[in-house]
């Protein structure tokens, strides 16, 4: 069975589409996937879809893009949904310095929303670790461009015993080890397929067998020629079907030189270490 690590399932661009998602996801044979909140906002949205699909475990977070919008009394309702469901993660949490580059390409998802500088976010990632600390929850992080802030939160801020994952990871091969010690996961994106993102495929022939997991980040982060794409998808645009996910592992087993069938079984056993 496949596992998707991380994704959106409750973002509007695939909302009209669940029914055909979920029968396309069978067909992949998915067991089980993490759907992550980004804001208090879309937090009921992630219930609903663990209400109405048994294979979602819930994650609840405050996204670093969404730090500057964040609802005065979010820690209050980050306890409250995590409180509400014991078997729900933390996140998505983490840390981007990306957008706060003068210069970068526009997306579609940061339209009017203010980037909140690096402390804040640093302060409002290690709070939330805390609380996963705390509670023995899986904390799910994005790290794009603050690999050394990230290490400054990690070293600060104890973390859940059993992990924390760093999804979509895009850190150099040679930093994998000292994540690694810190308890990291590490999750192979639908993205990483282009064969340019060589630095980053790199990195996954040196994950550990028993830390490595695999994502979609759908609707974000499609591959370079989707097998699956949603309905109505205009050619080139940004959005990601769920089941590409089985492209990913077909992919990594590649990069790697391992038989499929065991890299199934082995990225089948991280995730219910990490998330069951
Ligand atoms: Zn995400």
């Amino acid at each position: 069975m496949l596992y998707d690590a991380h994704n959106h399932l409750q973002f509007e661009e695939l909302t009209p589409h669940l029914e055909t998602i979920a029968h396309d996801l069978a067909a992949i044979n998915l067991g089980g996937a993490v759907v992550n909140g980004t804001h208090p906002n879309d937090w009921d949205d992630v219930v609903a879809l663990a209400e109405r699909f048994s294979w979602v475990t819930p994650s609840f977070g405050i996204h670093p893009w969404d730090v500057a919008v964040r609802p005065d009394d979010w820690q209050l309702r980050f306890i409250h949904y995590l409180e509400a469901h014991p078997h729900a993660h933390v996140g998505e949490i983490g840390l981007d310095r990306w957008i706060l580059e003068p210069g970068r390409d526009n997306d579609p998802m940061l339209d009017g929303v203010p980037p909140a500088p690096i402390e804040e976010q640093m302060k409002v990632c290690a709070w939330q670790l805390r609380w996963a600390a705390d509670h023995n929850r899986a904390a799910t992080i994005h790290c794009v461009r603050a690999w050394g802030p990230l290490l400054e939160v990690l070293r600060s801020t104890p973390l859940p015993e059993r992990g924390f994952l760093l999804h979509a990871y895009g850190g150099s091969p040679e930093q994998v080890a000292e994540f690694t010690k810190l308890g990291a996961y590490f999750s192979y994106n639908t993205s990483l397929i282009d064969p340019r993102k060589t630095r980053q495929r790199r990195a996954f022939q040196v994950v550990p067998t028993d830390r490595l997991l695999v994502e979609t980040d759908a609707p974000a982060f499609p591959p370079p020629d989707p097998i699956y794409t949603l309905p109505n998808q205009k050619p080139g645009t940004w959005q990601n079907h769920p089941a590409n996910l089985a492209m990913a592992y077909a992919d990594l087993a590649r990069l790697r030189g391992e038989e499929p069938t065991s890299l199934e079984a082995n990225v089948a056993e991280n995730f219910k270490r990490l998330i069951a």
